[in-house]
């Protein structure tokens, strides 16, 4: 396969033909195995936070999400637990033993976040704050990046490259769906990002499928095709009550609905040489019990 040459450097397939291997917890982001992270939007509650963490645990998810500060577009909605939030994520972790992934939303934040996430998550409206990028970049911590709405491919490298820059090599991108005309579906999943991004970068890539679709009855046909095109793992928003949920619940899935949604992702995985980590297929396919 020719490597193009590219205004971005570090991240570039040029500059590194393996794939970049992250390693979170027991896991490896980048190598075969498919990582799912999964869990709420938002943190809302004690009883939320936990009973959702154990629900993606038992369904074989190897990291749980959770926002605890909100980008939301009105500033009248739930912003957001805040610290509590980063607290209570900490409780779930320890009780499941999930590594967190967590959204920075502001350079005056990132002490506090970096302090209790595994992995700090820079959501799509913040892709190209710089100085949130410089300021990661200093750190060696893993960083998931997310594709900005209305941002190109090469606009999210070059923005990786601002992380990468500072010797922070623990980056992977994150398409989440872009605008586009289409107004029957939040956003438009660009599937063809995937196999792309695997060719002209070494970082691994994670697909949203929640924001991409934005409805709950179409994550999991867009999450599977996710997988067979090539993504190293999914990002799934699942709360233990939809329909009560304080942010994007329409399109959160059920603890049921992500139970089956991992059975696909086992054998689709399968299909594509890859697979769920070890621990993760067993539970997946009930030969353990936790
Ligand atoms: C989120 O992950 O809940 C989120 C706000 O995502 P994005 O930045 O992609 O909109
Ligand atoms: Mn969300």
């Amino acid at each position: 396969m020719s490597i193009p040459t590219h205004p971005y450097k570090l991240a570039s397939r040029a500059f590194h033909r393996e794939n970049t291997v992250i390693e979170v917890g027991n896991f490896t982001i980048g190598s075969d195995d498919i990582i799912m992270m999964a869990g709420p939007c938002s943190v809302e509650s004690r009883q939320q936070i936990l009973a959702t963490a154990h629900a993606v645990k038992s369904a074989g998810a190897v990291i749980l999400r959770g926002g605890a500060f909100k980008p939301r577009t009105s500033p009248y909605s739930f912003q957001g637990l805040e610290e509590e939030g980063l607290k209570l994520l900490m409780e779930a972790k320890e009780v499941t033993g999930l590594p967190v992934i967590t959204e920075v939303l502001g350079i005056e934040q990132l002490e506090m976040v970096s302090a209790y996430a595994d992995i700090l998550q820079i959501g799509a409206r913040n892709m190209q704050n710089f100085s949130l990028l410089n300021a990661v970049g200093h750190l060696r911590k893993p960083v998931m990046l997310k594709r900005g709405m209305g941002n190109t491919i090469e606009e999210l490298l070059m923005s990786s490259e601002y992380i990468l820059q500072h010797g922070n090599s623990q980056v992977m991108l994150c398409e989440r769906g872009i605008r586009s005309f289409e107004r029957a579906t939040r956003n438009t999943f660009d599937i063809n990002a995937i196999p792309l991004l695997k060719n002209l970068t070494h970082l691994p890539i994670i697909a949203d499928p929640s924001h991409g679709v934005g409805n709950a009855l179409y994550v999991a046909a867009v999450a599977r095709g996710a997988v067979a095109a090539g993504a190293d793992g999914l990002i799934i928003e699942v709360h233990s009550d939809p329909g009560n949920a304080l942010s994007d619940g329409e399109q959160s899935l059920s603890p049921s609905m992500f139970t089956k949604l991992m059975g696909e992702i086992d054998r689709i995985s399968q299909a594509m040489n890859r697979g769920l980590p070890s621990s993760a297929t067993l539970t997946t396919r009930g030969l353990l019990n936790i």
